[in-house]
């Protein structure tokens, strides 16, 4: 029907009129549900209201004006209807709305499943600490926390390590540069255990003291498959009238069993740590063997822990320079410490310690 001529009318009754007006009527609908592009809108407008070769131009020049005066009232109702018909037909192809290729280009398929968003996890190292921290928050034990930046007097002095003292090359140390202007006991330092904030926390609040202290320490260690210079620790502490060792050992061995199940026996053997007095370190029966003997405890059933002991004497002392009540002709108490990363190794079978601050997911989403 491209192009094609408006046919003269041979008559101009009614039923001719309406029959010829619906045919266009049809024709326009049909042509404009089938545009599928902007050029074909625009060829449609052209092809019916193009003022020279326009159809309606011509339907008007060949119904409208031809018709005998009689049927000209009829003819123009007829003509105006279909004129606002095409009217409409052309605003509604021509308006600026993304036409169907258009859209079944852009279109989303929403069955599809959408992108999904990982939930965290706790890292190992997070969740052994966490585990061993909820053991003593149930005994009552608070969580205190401390700078990692620290100065010699908390990490060192106040701890009972003097100046010189070769305790303190125990633990190599990484220092700040440039502080050589400043008294040695205000150097900074990374520390190098939690210990100070047992002194922080002394300082702040009299007797009586349950807490916990879980961090991050730092030593200059080389890493090797056991080493690491850094690592977490938790230590704890305990002041009161009349705290003794076996109060120590008591916590410990509940604790222990808490933490590693009900059969796990411990034993104390005497060690030296220069902030407790006596110091002992802790074992417990092998948690692989069950005291039998295995290779993860080298055959002797028993696995070395924690360090503990009674609060030394002078390490309360310094306290008492701030807090008169930490006087150890009236008060005692007990402090232990363990490594983070040993335990959590030991637990989930972590031959690296590298592993656990290599950030590999493969290695972590096995602890999801
Ligand atoms: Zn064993």
């Amino acid at each position: 029907m491209e192009n094609d001529a408006i046919p003269h009318l041979p008559e101009f009754n009614d039923a001719a009129l309406d029959k010829a007006f619906s045919a266009l009527a049809q024709q326009a609908t049909s042509e404009a549900a089938a545009i599928a592009s902007a050029e074909d809108a625009e060829a449609f407008r052209l092809r019916w209201t193009g003022r020279k070769q326009g159809r309606l131009n011509d339907v008007s020049a060949r119904w409208l004006k031809a018709a005998p005066p009689e049927a000209k009232k009829a003819v123009g109702e007829r003509f105006k209807m279909l004129k606002d018909l095409i009217e409409r037909l052309v605003d509604e192809s021509s308006s600026s709305g993304p036409t169907d290729a258009v859209l079944a280009a852009e279109a989303i398929d929403i069955t599809l499943p959408g992108t999904r968003r990982l939930l965290g996890a706790e890292h190992p190292i997070t969740r052994t600490l966490n585990e061993i921290v909820s053991v003593f928050a149930a005994l009552g034990y608070s969580v205190g926390v401390g700078p990692e930046v620290e100065t010699d007097f908390y990490n060192f002095e106040s701890m009972n390590f003097p100046p010189g003292h070769p305790a303190r090359d125990t633990q190599d140390t990484l220092v700040v540069a440039s502080q050589e202007r400043r008294p040695q006991r205000d150097r900074l330092l990374l520390r190098t255990h939690t210990s100070p904030v047992q002194m922080r926390t002394m300082e702040l609040q009299p007797p009586p003291v349950r807490i916990v202290i879980p961090g991050k320490v730092h030593r200059n260690d080389a890493m090797d498959a056991t080493h690491s210079p850094i690592f977490h620790q938790v230590e704890g502490l305990c002041v009161d009238t009349n705290i003794t060792f076996s109060d120590l050992k008591g916590t410990l061995d509940h604790a222990m069993k808490a933490f590693f199940g009900s059969s796990v026996k411990t034993r104390f053997f005497p060690s030296f740590f220069p902030f407790t007095e006596p110091s002992a370190d802790v074992q417990i029966s092998c948690i692989f063997c069950g005291g039998k003997g295995c290779r993860k405890c080298k055959h002797s059933g028993w696995i070395e822990l924690l360090g503990c002991g009674m609060v030394d004497p002078a390490v309360f002392a310094f306290a008492a320079e701030k807090q008169p009540a930490y006087d150890p002709k009236k008060i005692s108490g007990f402090a232990f410490g363990m490594g983070i990363e040993r335990i959590a190794m030991m637990k989930y079978g972590i031959s690296e310690i590298g592993q656990l601050f290599a950030g590999d997911m493969r290695f972590l989403n096995q602890f999801v």
